[in-house]
């Protein structure tokens, strides 16, 4: 079985996970500084806050936002539930901001027809999505919100170990926060786990007390002693964790090559399949950290569903995935917001799948998975 992504774990990665569970710390210890030492290293960002997840790591950045009730935040309708969920964890209300049907990424003129619709809220906040690891132009989102006053948390999850413009995605040049995610299916695994970047010291600082119960301690009042002044979470990493994830940053630069010599073969491949079956749009590279492969099909004119094209492809032992239902469009928001008329959004979802896409791939698997699309869509 060939699945849609994979995470790759060497022996090396094994041995220094057990090196952790045979010392004395298996959670907080001093894999977390390493770890977020290694990340502000890789993003050139000052600070980088370590935590359970990606989904923790939009709740810290919300969070250290200030978002309460009354607030809002324009989020992109097509990304993973989480990245709206951080926005409602704070009782703030999500504004979902249309995408290019082409390359799914919200661009400038979806923030501002989003912020028409903010209506008595007050707008705190845009969260841009780098979606399959193909980069949103920040720069050009920046020029709408450094004149409104509004921060910007860009969700990186797809996009760690990238570089666009000269910098590598997460330096916060535009962006107040970025956020990354570990989970196995990302670029590099951490088996849970995420992470908050920023220049940002106060925010980071929040983010931290905010990772452990909202705890200071007060040494001054006794060894033991701590005071709460605000309502924290454990969000907490731990030191295996953080083992794991050092070993594999290790190798981040061989698997971003890796993922992009395979998506440049897909597109080679795929070229003779146009225009049933569309490439991927590449924009906005200099070293791209691709996440997904995610082309467009044209299913009406293939005459068969997708449905039927992801069952025929797992029968040929090909996993593929649908890389999102817009967001806006799922029960609790449709009950919150009423309908949306998103069409970017659900005219990139009508056509997207995502291929397999991990670096332990070869180039014959690539040509396999290729070469049975061509079978199923009969082309
Ligand atoms: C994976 C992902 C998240 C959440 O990360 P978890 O570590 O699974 O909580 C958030 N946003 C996007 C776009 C993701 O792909």
């Amino acid at each position: 079985m060939i699945p849609y992504g994979r995470q790759s774990i060497d022996e090396d990665d094994i041995a220094a996970v057990v090196k952790v569970l045979e010392g004395d710390f298996l959670t907080t210890g001093p894999k977390i500084a390493e770890f977020e030492k290694a990340i502000c290293d890789e993003t050139h960002a000052k600070h980088a806050v370590v935590c359970s997840n990606g989904t923790a790591a939009l709740h810290l950045a919300s969070h250290a936002l200030g978002l309460t009730h009354g607030d809002a935040v324009i989020v992109p309708s097509l990304t993973f539930l989480a990245t709206a969920n951080a926005v409602r964890y704070c009782d703030a209300e999500v504004i979902f901001a249309d995408v290019n049907p082409d390359t799914g990424l919200m661009e400038r003129e979806h923030l501002e027809e989003a912020m028409s619709r903010v209506g008595d809220h007050t707008l705190r906040a845009v969260y841009p999505v780098h979606l399959t690891g193909q980069c949103v132009d920040l720069a050009a989102l920046a020029e709408v919100t450094d004149y409104h006053g509004i921060r910007m948390v860009a969700d990186g999850a797809h996009a760690f170990g990238g570089e666009v413009d000269g910098k590598p995605v997460g330096a916060c040049v535009y962006e107040d926060m970025t956020t990354f995610s570990f989970h196995p299916v990302k670029t590099i695994a951490a088996g849970e786990g995420g992470t908050v970047v920023t220049n940002d010291e106060h925010a980071a600082e929040k983010m931290r007390r905010f990772r452990s119960h909202g705890m200071i301690p007060t040494p001054d009042e006794g060894p033991w002693a701590y005071e709460m002044p605000e309502l924290g979470y454990n969000y907490r990493l731990t030191d295996f964790q953080c083992a794991l994830a050092i070993s594999q940053m290790k190798k981040l630069e061989r698997f971003v090559a890796r993922r992009w010599e395979l998506a440049h073969l897909y597109d080679q491949l795929l070229e003779s399949l146009a225009p049933l079956v569309k490439r991927p749009v590449h924009e906005h590279y200099d070293k791209p950290a691709l996440h997904l492969y995610a082309p467009r099909f044209d299913f009406s004119t293939i005459g068969k569903s997708r449905a039927d094209v992801m069952n025929e492809l797992r029968a040929h032992g090909i996993g593929t995935q649908v890389h999102y239902i817009p967001v806006h469009t799922q029960p609790y928001y449709r009950k919150r917001y009423g309908a949306l008329d998103l069409r970017g959004a659900e005219d990139y979802y009508r056509h997207t799948l995502s291929l397999p896409l991990y670096p332990a791939m070869s180039d014959d698997d690539v040509a396999f998975v290729v070469g049975r699309i061509k079978e199923v869509i009969g082309a």
